[in-house]
């Protein structure tokens, strides 16, 4: 990663701080001293002349099993994110829980507030009182599903079989009513394959025996890809202060995570007034046979008439509306080359019209299975997380400040089946325009 110039900006290094917030709402971030201010007509506009926007109770129960809360341990800069959106031209959304997500804001996790740590298995599994018929198996991997097939037309799941590692000898547990697989866009098409239910020509060349050809099983994989210019900044970012252990790495410094987020529309990303948006949705509406035949990794009509469906939908129900096509991110959590302390502005695709696979390439479950997402296949998402990507520079030099230099310097790319590193994809050292 290289770093071509940096603008000083005027905003003077941010301090650190802790919050601690029993109930869902941001506390206000003091602003940092400096001649980055808002403008009056922005703080009327907004409403951010006072506390940061918070969650609406309406918007939320009090005696769920999830705790929502925030991070034990935030950044004073991300209190300046909803000001710094608006002045460059999105809009803060006023209560992102209450059904309409769209703009601005800081985004709650399911964290509990006690201790800061995640609430969802405290929520569901440790309240449960001692149960014969529930066991949690931890380091347990399930390699297939064992089904009665002796009626092809009706097959019947009879036993899960499962191993502890590669090498370990594989166990079974019974069925007597159902199986629930909820092992993620990855893991369930992969448990599926190896179960011999998927498309025939890869489970034949893995070696599994077909016990239901499903040629849509691993199909229309989507990812969120996001690419990111990458801001140089002398003050301390969640990578840095990790690394160098300054607080300890406690729990509540490690409840860290990136919460600054915008989801944008096209006439955002696109401009105002509609016209490039209608234009793009005329290119890609030109474009479905042309993608719907080179597009798909499959020759099956089932699945190129899901690939349509979707298609369809993403074009005609939610490109015109207010749903976001681009989630723009503020990321705090990357080191730069050579000990550089860097933060970046993504720009992640939502809905994008090029669709990848996964697939197995061997018969043994521990074996990695093959993965092509085929990003940016589709011209639209090229045009659009551009598009989208355009709104980083103007984020970066709207004020108040999202850090104190900046160097537009890198484009990094990652996506959410990669998020532990980045990847530059686009030239280094150019400047956006
Ligand atoms: C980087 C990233 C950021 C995200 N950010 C957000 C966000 O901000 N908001 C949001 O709403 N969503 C977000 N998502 C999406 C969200 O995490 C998923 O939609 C959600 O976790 C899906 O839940 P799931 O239970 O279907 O699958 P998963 O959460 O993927 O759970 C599947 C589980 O099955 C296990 N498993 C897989 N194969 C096997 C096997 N063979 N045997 C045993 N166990 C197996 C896996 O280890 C995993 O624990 C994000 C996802 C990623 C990757």
């Amino acid at each position: 990663m290289a770093f071509s110039s940096f603008i000083t900006l005027a905003c003077p290094p941010s301090a650190l701080r802790y919050i601690h917030t029993e109930h869902p709402q941001h506390q206000e971030t003091a602003q940092p001293r400096s001649r980055c201010t808002l403008p009056h007509s922005a703080q009327a506009a907004t409403g951010l002349a006072g506390p940061l926007p918070r969650v609406h109770a309406s918007s939320r129960s009090t005696n769920g099993p999830i705790h929502v809360s925030y991070p034990g341990f935030e950044f004073a800069t991300v209190g300046n994110w909803t000001g710094t959106l608006a002045n460059a031209g999105v809009e803060v959304t006023p209560d992102a829980y209450g059904g309409e997500n769209y703009g601005a804001y800081i985004a709650t996790n399911s964290i509990n507030p006690a201790n800061r740590t995640r609430s969802s298995r405290s929520g569901y599994i440790d309240p449960l009182p001692p149960r014969d018929n529930l066991a949690v198996l931890p380091n347990a991997t399930v390699t297939r599903i064992i089904f009665d097939s002796s009626n092809k037309d009706n097959l019947t799941a009879t036993a899960v079989e499962w191993a502890s590692s590669a090498d370990a000898a594989r166990e079974t547990i019974k069925v007597r009513k159902e199986v629930i697989i909820s092992s993620g866009a990855m893991g369930s098409p992969r448990v599926l394959m190896h179960s011999g239910v998927g498309p025939s020509d890869v489970l034949q060349a893995a070696g599994v025996d077909v016990q239901v050809n499903l040629p849509g099983v691993g199909q229309h994989l989507q990812d969120h890809l996001s690419s990111g210019l990458v801001f140089q900044t002398n003050t301390d970012t969640a990578a840095s202060l990790y690394a160098s252990n300054a607080n300890g790495n406690t729990p509540i410094f490690l409840s860290h995570v990136n919460s600054a987020v915008a989801y944008v529309n096209l006439t955002v990303v696109l401009g105002a007034d509609g016209e490039a948006t209608l234009k793009q949705q005329i290119r890609i509406a030109n474009a479905l046979s042309t993608s719907v035949s080179t597009l798909v990794p499959s020759s099956d009509h089932t699945v190129k008439a899901g690939y349509e469906a979707i298609y369809n939908t993403t074009l005609n129900t939610m490109f015109l509306s207010g749903v976001a096509q681009i989630e723009i991110l503020y990321q705090l959590m990357d080191s730069g080359s050579n000990g550089t302390n860097v933060v970046a502005i993504q720009a992640g695709l939502q809905h994008p019209f090029s669709h990848g696979r996964i697939y197995i390439t061997s018969n043994d479950p521990f074996v990695e299975p093959l993965i092509n997402l085929q990003y940016l296949a589709h011209s639209a998402d090229i045009a659009i997380l551009r598009e989208g990507l355009k709104l980083a520079p103007k984020i970066g030099r709207s004020c108040p400040r999202l850090s104190t230099r900046m160097a537009v310097s890198t484009i990094s790319s990652r996506s959410s089946t990669t998020t532990s590193h980045s990847t530059p994809i686009t030239r280094r050292r150019r400047r956006m325009p």
